[in-house]
């Protein structure tokens, strides 16, 4: 395991979903953040000559990592989108409870379907991330067990977060969760079921939500410099949601609140902090989940997703006939409200994740150029993808990789 987890460094695929560490014997991974501000495993330097796990956890390590492989093959139908995946029903709608939808990052749908899975106890706990109690800009892994619980963890983090972390106390449980994750995380946890008999009994519900990438802490930083705040100052900081798309609002020691717009934060910060992995990924969209959300935006007069603040609105995709049980149990109940969507007008209000899914074949390509290696990827149909953007555009996409090279940094596994 140890040479699959240098092999990942060493070629800057790292997402850092965290569930190496918990795969991996007792304490021998821990999952830090690194000189550039993304969450990497390092080794507890009493397994420097161990090994960190026994030779059939690696072997289903090495089928499970997402920095290694991604193979969507199983889960697959005739139905299949080459661009959107697997779908059962495409939906648009939003949280009946208003405190949830106003808390929640788009409609809130996601700590809805958290509240009803723990209200109708389908699950003992929810598996998510939530910022750290002592730092305001860590996010850590939980296990929430309560309404409360889940309203503080709405919203999203656009930091480093590994909720893989988590999975090293289901293995050591009767307990049943709800998993909660970016789609990396959550291919992690599909694929290790598939070895893991008891990660696949714990682990009823999988729920992710379309993720454009990680960027580094130091996006987040930068975005604090441009507030003109100190970090030490901070208390509490949120990146969106409490409104939709909502501030980004770092609230200080004197109770003094500084905010930036969500167009802002995001769009000229903290998407140019994106790590390696998130720019080759084929799986924005959270093809491993049985329910993925996404902002529903509206769209303005040139046809662009409107960033204008409006009460919150979810796409929603159900890829699985459980995830299809489930919403519609929770739509009878009354605690989501939903209308169907068509499918083909996904591509107006999510252009980059169209973008990017049919742009990645020619950024594997340059990134063998650059003899770096790649994840293998199975099953997601990506020619058909780069058929549909045209020789223009793939060829940009291909340059585009080639001249940031120099930000690619080859690593191996430190020792904490
Ligand atoms: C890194 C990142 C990239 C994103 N990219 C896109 C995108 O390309 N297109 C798009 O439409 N939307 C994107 N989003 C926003 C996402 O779509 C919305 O969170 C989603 O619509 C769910 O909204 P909700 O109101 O149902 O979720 P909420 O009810 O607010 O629940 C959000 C859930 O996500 C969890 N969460 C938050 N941040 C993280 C994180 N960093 N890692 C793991 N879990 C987390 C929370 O713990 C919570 O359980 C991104 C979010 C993040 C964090």
């Amino acid at each position: 395991m140890k040479a699959l987890l240098n092999r990942v460094l060493n070629n800057d695929l790292c997402s850092g979903c965290g569930m190496c560490s918990s795969v991996a014997d007792d304490d021998a991974i821990k999952i830090r953040l690194n000189a550039d501000g993304y969450h990497r495993p390092v080794l507890n330097g009493q397994y420097r000559d161990k090994p960190l796990a026994s030779e059939q956890t690696s072997a289903a390590f090495a089928k499970s990592c997402p920095a290694l492989n991604l193979d969507i093959r199983p889960y697959k139908s005739a139905n299949y989108h080459p661009i959107w995946g697997e779908i059962l029903d495409t939906l648009k709608g939003y949280a009946a409870d208003d405190e949830i939808r106003q808390a929640g990052s788009s409609g809130g749908v996601i700590s809805a379907l958290a509240q009803y899975c723990l209200e109708h106890r389908l699950v003992d706990g929810v598996i998510q991330i939530q910022a750290s109690q002592t730092d305001p800009l860590e996010n850590v892994a939980t296990i929430s067990r309560s309404r409360q619980n889940i309203i503080a963890s709405s919203g999203s983090r656009y930091a480093p977060a590994s909720p893989g972390e988590a999975l090293k106390w289901v293995a050591m449980s009767t307990e049943k969760y709800l998993f909660i994750g970016k789609p990396c995380d959550v291919a992690a946890v599909r694929q290790m079921q598939q070895h893991d008999v008891r990660l696949k009994e714990n682990i009823p519900y999988i729920v992710s939500f379309m993720c454009a990438g990680t960027p580094s802490l130091h996006g987040t930083e930068q975005v604090l410099d441009k507030l003109e705040v100190e970090r030490s100052d901070v208390t509490a900081f949120r990146y969106r949601g409490d409104g939709w798309p909502g501030l980004t609002k770092a609230t200080l020691r004197n109770g003094e609140a500084r905010t930036m717009t969500y167009n802002d934060s995001w769009g000229k910060v903290l998407n140019r902090h994106l790590q390696t992995r998130c720019k080759i990924c084929p799986d924005g969209i959270g093809e491993f989940a049985d329910i993925v959300c996404a902002d529903g935006w509206e769209g303005d007069e040139k046809g662009y997703p409107s960033f204008e603040e409006r009460e919150g609105n979810s796409l929603i995709l159900v890829r699985t006939e459980k995830g299809r049980a489930l919403f519609r149990n929770a739509q009878a109940a009354g605690v989501v409200k939903a209308e169907a969507f068509d499918t083909a007008s996904i591509f107006a209000i999510q252009p980059f994740q169209y973008y990017r899914r049919t742009t990645i074949l020619p950024r594997l390509l340059a990134m063998k150029l650059l003899l770096l290696k790649t994840p293998t990827y199975k099953g997601f149909e990506l020619g058909k993808g780069m058929r549909e953007i045209g020789l223009y555009q793939s060829f940009k996409a291909f340059t585009g990789l080639l001249v940031r090279r120099k930000k690619i940094k080859k690593r191996t596994l430190e020792t904490a």
